[in-house]
C-alpha cells in the first residue's frame, strides 16, 4: 500500500492548494482527513470499512445535518475538503493493490492500473481497473480480512523527497502564520 508518508505528502498538497494563507488552524484540523481511512487496519477490514466509495460523503452529510440544526459554523467548504482529502486517499490507494470499493455491498477489491509513455509503435495509453486475484499476491487486497502483514511509514527515496517538497510547499504557503508564531514565542521567553 501506499506509506503513511506518500499519504502525508498528498493532503499537504491538497491543503496548501485549496486553503487561504492564513488558515493555518483550519489547514491542520482538516490534515488527519487525509489520512483516517488506514485505522481501518487496526478497527474492521483494512481497504474497506474506511476505504470504500461511501465514506468519503459522511464529513459532507455531518456537516449539512450539524449545520441545519444549528449546531456548528463550520463553513461547508471545511466539509467538502474532508471529502476530498478522504476520497484522494481512496484514489491512491485503488491505484496500488486494491481496494474494497463497494464494501460491504460487495467483497470485490478494484485495482486501477493506468501507463502512458512511448512505445515502438508510437504513444501509448493503457487504463483498466482489474479486479485483483488474478493480479494481487496480496491476500489482504483478494479475500477481506481484518489484519495487514505491514505498514511502510516512507517506502522509498522518491516517496521521502515527495514528502520534503510537500512539508516545504505548506511552511510556505503558511509562513505569514509560522513566522508569527515563531516570533511571539521568542518574545515570550525574553
Ligand atoms: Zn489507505
Amino acid at each position: 500500500m501506499p506509506s503513511i508518508g506518500l499519504h502525508l505528502a498528498l493532503t499537504l498538497f491538497l491543503l496548501a492548494s485549496c486553503v487561504k494563507d492564513d488558515a493555518l488552524k483550519p489547514a491542520l484540523l482538516l490534515l488527519p482527513f487525509g489520512l483516517l481511512s488506514d485505522l481501518d487496519s487496526l478497527i474492521g477490514v483494512h481497504r474497506a470499512t474506511f476505504h470504500n466509495l461511501f465514506i468519503p460523503f459522511i464529513p459532507l452529510l455531518s456537516l449539512g445535518i450539524l449545520r441545519r440544526l444549528k449546531l456548528t459554523r463550520i463553513p461547508n467548504s471545511s466539509g467538502i475538503l474532508a471529502s476530498l482529502l478522504l476520497a484522494f486517499h481512496i484514489g491512491l490507494d485503488t491505484c496500488y493493490n486494491g481496494v474494497f470499493l463497494f464494501y460491504p455491498f460487495s467483497g470485490k477489491s478494484y485495482n486501477l492500473e493506468f501507463w502512458f509513455g512511448l512505445k515502438e509503435t508510437g504513444l501509448s495509453a493503457f487504463f483498466t481497473l482489474i479486479v485483483p486475484g488474478k493480479v494481487g499476491e496480496l491476500m489482504y487486497v483478494i479475500t477481506p480480512r481484518p489484519s495487514v502483514p505491514e505498514i511502510p511509514i516512507i517506502e522509498s527515496g522518491i516517496e521521502l523527497m515527495i514528502l520534503i517538497f510537500a512539508l516545504l510547499t505548506f511552511f510556505l504557503k503558511f509562513k505569514g502564520t509560522f513566522l508569527k508564531f515563531f516570533i511571539a514565542t521568542i518574545a515570550r521567553r525574553k
